[in-house]
């Protein structure tokens, strides 16, 4: 099972990706949580990218598409795994062609997450994730047992900087003229999967199950 999961900031990419990759035993590759960690850690690429990721930019092309292919390349990557968050960009989705025509494989899916923008703000502003160990939450649609605390580690939760008002809309936009024309790209090839993102966490992820039941038989 080879998925690539798309969709706007804030459509549920990471919560359904969550699943997906637990129930299918995929290798998860979210390059914005690569980015994250390698921040945390301190790392030159890390700090580089998070100039970008707080004011809700785009990291340059070659640094991400790098991270994906030196994942990709590792063992644990070649029968199954889900990228989700990449590609964003029509550049990065040729560079990860080349990429799978070199492992010789292709992908099983892309699942295109479907949510109006009302609904991408409200989840966005109230999204919040756990320091240590990147669980999300939603202060209103998913939270907490007891506030701001993780209920998985015990861990605290914080506001993402680029969830904050003035990069979501920077994001946003850069999502419809850079990442959404993706979606056209990956039509008429017959793996796109267009699933409704405005229901619930469970109906949302039956919905993929079923697709990719289809897509499977
Ligand atoms: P993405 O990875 O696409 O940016 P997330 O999975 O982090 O999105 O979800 C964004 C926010 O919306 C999180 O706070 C999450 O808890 C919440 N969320 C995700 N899916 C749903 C849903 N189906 N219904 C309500 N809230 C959701
Ligand atoms: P995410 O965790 O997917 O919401 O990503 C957070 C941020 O990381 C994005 O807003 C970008 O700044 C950066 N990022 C993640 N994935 C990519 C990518 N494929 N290309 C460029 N930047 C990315």
């Amino acid at each position: 099972m080879k998925l690539l999961v798309m969709g706007p900031p804030g459509a549920g990419k990471g919560s359904q990706s969550k699943r997906l990759v637990e129930d299918y035993n995929l290798t998860n590759i979210s390059t914005g949580e690569m980015f994250r960690e390698a921040y945390k850690r301190g790392e030159k690429l890390g700090i580089e990218a998070m100039e970008y990721i707080e004011k809700g930019n785009l990291v340059a092309d070659d640094i991400t598409n790098e991270i994906v292919r030196k994942r990709l390349m590792k063992k644990a990557a070649e029968s199954s795994f889900l990228l989700d968050g990449y590609p964003r960009t029509v550049n990065q989705a040729k560079a990860l062609d080349d990429m799978l025509e070199e492992m010789g494989t292709r992908l099983t899916a892309v699942i295109n997450i479907v949510v109006d923008k009302e609904v991408i703000l409200e989840r966005m502003v109230g999204r919040r994730v756990c320091k240590s160990c990147n669980a999300t939450y939603h202060t209103k649609f998913r939270p907490p047992d007891k506030e701001d605390l993780c209920d998985e580690c015990g861990g605290e939760l914080y506001q993402r900087e680029d969830d904050k008002p003035a990069s979501v809309r920077n994001r946003l936009n850069i999502y419809e003229s850079k990442t959404k024309p993706i979606i056209d790209y990956y039509k008429g090839r017959g793996v796109l999967v267009n699933i409704n993102g405005m229901q619930s966490f469970e109906a949302v992820y039956a919905n993929i199950r079923r697709s990719l039941r289809e897509i499977i038989r």
